[in-house]
């Protein structure tokens, strides 16, 4: 009789997937923890015990719908800490003859499963994840024999193709495709922002495992609880909270920051997500859903600007990945080589921007996407940071990292290291944009407005001396020519003294 044995990766908790539709004694499912994913990159330790927790529940969910499911935990005597070592014992054991997989969405597991059937010497089968609204090739296909990856082409493409937020004519709702104009203010106080759910998972007993077998790992759980959801019934219910409390501002306040929250309107649902628990398509259909009720007033701006994150941007960032994966990890177009200051591990700076974003990255291994690219990745980039450096404690830090949406966000989007492939200009900005979009310049210790001096702000001189230093590289860009102007209008003193107030900050680095 063949049996089959079906690995889920700890990145595959969908509930909805057509291999749970059916129980069947002559299939096996194959949960592990493993070293060789607790220890590709530091981790921040609540997303070690976001993956544990939730891969734990889901391994749960299915005994209880009558599914045979062996789980290896990491301490785990008999556990090999390898797929391959997991899955020959199981063989050995349970007699399998056949294996499963779904498609991985990391290009290293997708390296590593493929040669696992003849490792093994089992036939093996790659199956859907069921997950995506596109292929892993589509993004590929859709811009073959182009020069350029514009995300707004492929978001209006997958608005057409899935009929989301479209009229009958074709043309989509409100006659307009982008409603930035009407989004990104600062928080004005005006709408009291509602507090965050905490689901206070108790990880005890997972924190006390990872200090047994010694896995490493960064930022902190206080009390040993996690705040984000684990369970599909708790990423429902925060998907529900978020349409009624949160969706109806999402746009108007998406890239606004203040030192007293530590999101705003945002979902935090890209855990829940990336790790299949939710899929896109369920929780674009409750914004829809929500919007057309109106049973609260919702704004289109709002609905349009949430929807365009995930149909547009996460579906673009994860087709970007497979069509330029491997050599997309090794770009670094603006040779950038410096490590990252120390205090990127303790959120111990002067810069209150800076102390704010990474002091709660490693709080509750979250920031939401301004911090994330205009704060910390922002002066990464300006500072001249390897992207190698940058892309580990991205892909470490944040509870949503895995590498496929961090990669091409951070050594793309962020770090421009890709010289243009996501975005067709590099994301800086003096101090002038993170006064305009926040309160953190209120309490620094710098002052915002100064480019050179004791206390003049360390992103406006490190600014000038990005594009000065990247003159070869960027000048001719078009989207960029404003700035060059403008600093070929500055006198050659000006000039002089914030290129030496940069070489000072960058040179005391670990004191700012
Ligand atoms: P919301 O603001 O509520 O947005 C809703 C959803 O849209 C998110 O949950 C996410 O699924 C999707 N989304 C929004 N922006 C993006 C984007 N640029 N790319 C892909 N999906 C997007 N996102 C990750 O999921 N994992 C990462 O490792 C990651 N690393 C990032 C690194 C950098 C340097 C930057 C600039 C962005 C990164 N992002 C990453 C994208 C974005 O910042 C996060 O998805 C978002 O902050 C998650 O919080 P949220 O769920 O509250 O998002
Ligand atoms: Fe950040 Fe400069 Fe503002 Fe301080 S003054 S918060 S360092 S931008």
């Amino acid at each position: 009789m063949s049996k089959s044995l079906r690995l889920i990766l700890g990145d595959q908790l969908n509930h909805q997937h057509s291999w749970f539709q059916q129980v069947d004694p002559s299939i096996g499912y194959v949960l592990m923890e493993i070293r060789s994913e607790t220890d590709y990159v530091t981790h921040h330790i609540q997303k070690v015990c976001a993956f544990f927790s939730a891969m734990r529940a889901f391994a749960e969910h299915l005994k209880d719908l009558g599914h045979i499911v062996h789980y290896f935990q990491l301490d785990q005597a008999n556990n090999a800490l390898s797929f391959k070592g997991n899955i020959q014992l199981l063989v050995k054991e349970f007699g399998y003859t056949q294996i499963a997989y779904q498609e991985p969405d990391e290009f290293r597991l997708d390296q590593e499963l493929a040669k696992l059937g003849s490792e093994l010497g089992l036939p093996t089968e790659m199956v859907s994840s069921e997950h995506f609204y596109s292929e892993r090739n589509e993004l590929a296909q859709f811009f073959k024999g182009k020069k350029t990856f514009l995300l707004e082409n492929f978001y209006r493409a997958m608005r057409k193709k899935h009929n989301v937020l479209m009229q009958s004519n074709n043309e989509p709702v409100g006659d307009k495709w982008n409603f930035d104009a009407d989004n990104r203010k600062p928080y004005d106080n005006k709408v009291p922002v509602p507090p965050i759910p905490n689901f206070a998972i108790d990880c005890t007993e997972i924190v006390q495992m990872l200090e047994k077998v010694g896995v490493k790992t960064m930022g902190s759980i206080p009390d040993n609880l996690l705040p984000h959801p684990i369970t599909r019934a708790q990423s429902l219910k925060l998907l529900n909270l978020f349409v009624t409390e949160f969706l109806p501002w999402f746009g108007k306040y998406e890239d606004a920051m203040d030192t007293r929250f530590k999101q705003l309107f945002h979902s935090r649902l890209s855990f829940a997500m990336n790790v299949k628990l939710l899929s896109p398509q369920e929780v674009i259909e409750a914004v829809v859903r929500a919007y057309e009720s109106q049973t609260i007033h919702i704004p289109l701006e709002s609905v349009e600007g949430f929807i365009r994150q995930i149909l547009g941007w996460r579906e673009y960032m994860r087709g970007i990945y497979w069509a330029q994966m491997p050599d997309y990890a090794n770009l670094n177009f603006l040779e950038h080589k410096r490590p990252l200051p120390s205090w990127f591990w303790t959120g111990e700076t002067k810069m209150n921007c800076l102390k704010h974003s990474i002091g709660q990255s490693l709080d509750m291994a979250y920031a939401h996407h301004i911090q994330r690219l205009m704060i910390i990745g922002n002066f990464a980039l300006l500072y001249g940071a390897h992207p190698d450096e940058v892309d580990a404690w991205y892909l470490g830090v944040y509870i949503d990292a895995i590498e496929w949406v961090e990669i091409t966000n951070t050594r793309g989007m962020s770090q421009y290291a890709d010289g243009g492939i996501v975005g067709s200009k590099p994301y800086v900005s003096s101090a002038n944009y993170i006064q305009k979009m926040s309160n953190y310049c209120k309490g620094c210790h710098y002052n915002a407005k100064g480019k050179v001096g004791e206390n003049a702000c360390p992103f406006n001189s490190l600014y000038w001396h990005f594009y000065d230093r990247h003159q070869d590289k960027l000048a001719k860009n078009p989207r960029i020519g404003m700035a060059y102007v403008t600093f070929n209008k500055m006198n050659l003193t000006d000039k002089e003294a914030i290129m030496a107030q940069a070489e000072k900050y960058i040179a005391g680095v670990e004191g700012l």
